[in-house]
């Protein structure tokens, strides 16, 4: 399924997949477990796509793979229209960078925060040592912190001071692409708003583009242009952030959107709403992967796997939306 955005990509990914192979026990088979799959997405220039959905259900993968740090199995991810895969891990770099979620642990806790800000600058040969400090400079007046914790380190500084340092290190090379992988969900709450309005900000004055992936729908309101739900490897429903909470389609988007959010990083969206647990994806149910947890599902879900059907400025993938099947139900 085609994605639509009003601007020319900058970042386009084509039915991509990426399936590991995974051994189950001592002696175990080894089984294919799909992580990603035939994901197509396309991101214009200064949107925020949103990418919610569950832990484990393969938002990480995803960056990994925009990152360079995975391979897809199938598929092709495209930066300004060229292959990312055909680019050096150096060269890429240049143009995505990330944001992680845990800022402690993505940050050397050994190097001074100068150090940790300056070390793309030094990997790609930029500048002499007075330069690099200018930047560091600039780059953390930019970002809220005051020049003088270029001498400090993580340990002495506070959660959000940390993200403010990541987010510093992220945009020191002025990259197109900003992959935003649950970067508020380890802070509290107090800060939380603070990272996302500074994130906010930097995407309007260097007119970046983020991926902004995160289980909690109400980040995802708060910054995103679009949003794209993602259940077992697979985007279910994609639209705009006005479109997908005013008039969510598909039965997975509308049980996230009912449940109540959890404070606790990392847990993901309590299915409140959704009865059981969440599928091992070795063993993906068939028909309809999401059949087992589905309010309206019926036994046609559990044969067939839905289409995506295209909807105002999106699509999704159930047969309640698809006028081909006897679920059809007419909007
Ligand atoms: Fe539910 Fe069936 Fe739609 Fe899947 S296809 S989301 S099981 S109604």
């Amino acid at each position: 399924m085609k994605d639509s955005v009003n601007t020319p990509p900058v970042l386009e990914l084509s039915g991509v997949s990426k399936t590991y192979r995974v051994k189950q026990g001592l002696f175990g088979k080894v089984k294919p477990l799909t992580a990603v799959n035939d994901v197509s997405l396309q991101l214009g220039r200064g949107e925020v796509l949103g990418l919610v959905g569950e832990s484990g259900c393969g938002k990480s993968t995803l960056a990994k793979i925009l990152l360079g740090l995975e391979q897809p199995t199938a598929g092709h991810v495209k930066i300004d229209g060229e292959e990312i895969t055909q680019q050096g891990r150096l060269a890429l770099a240049r143009r995505i960078q990330p944001i992680f979620q845990d800022p402690y642990s993505s940050l050397n806790p050994r190097k001074s925060i100068y150090d940790v800000i300056s070390l793309p600058l030094r990997v790609h040969g930029i500048g002499d040592e007075e330069s690099r400090k200018k930047k560091v400079k600039e780059i953390l007046d930019v970002v809220g912190l005051p020049q003088r914790v270029m001498n400090t380190y993580p340990s002495q500084m506070s959660g959000g001071q940390r993200q403010r340092v990541a987010i510093a290190r992220a945009l020191i090379m002025k990259p197109e692409v900003v992959i935003c992988d649950e970067p508020t969900s380890a802070l509290d709450v107090s800060v939380q708003s603070q990272i996302l309005n500074l994130l906010g900000e930097l995407r309007e004055e260097f007119g970046l583009t983020y991926l902004f992936i995160s289980h909690d729908l109400a980040v995802v309101e708060h910054l995103a242009t679009r949003v794209a739900v993602m259940y077992l490897g697979e985007i279910v429903e994609q639209n705009t952030v006005a479109g997908l909470f005013d008039a969510p389609r598909h039965p997975y988007t509308q049980a996230l959107l009912k449940s109540v959010l959890t404070p606790e990083p990392g847990l993901g969206v309590p299915d409140t709403q959704l009865g059981m647990a969440y599928p091992n994806p070795i063993a993906p149910p068939p028909g309809c992967h999401f059949h087992p947890r589905c309010p309206r599902a019926t036994d046609l879900c559990k044969q067939k796997a839905p289409r995506h059907i295209p909807i105002p400025q999106g699509h999704v993938a159930c047969h309640l939306h698809d006028p081909e099947t006897p679920m059809y139900e007419q909007e």
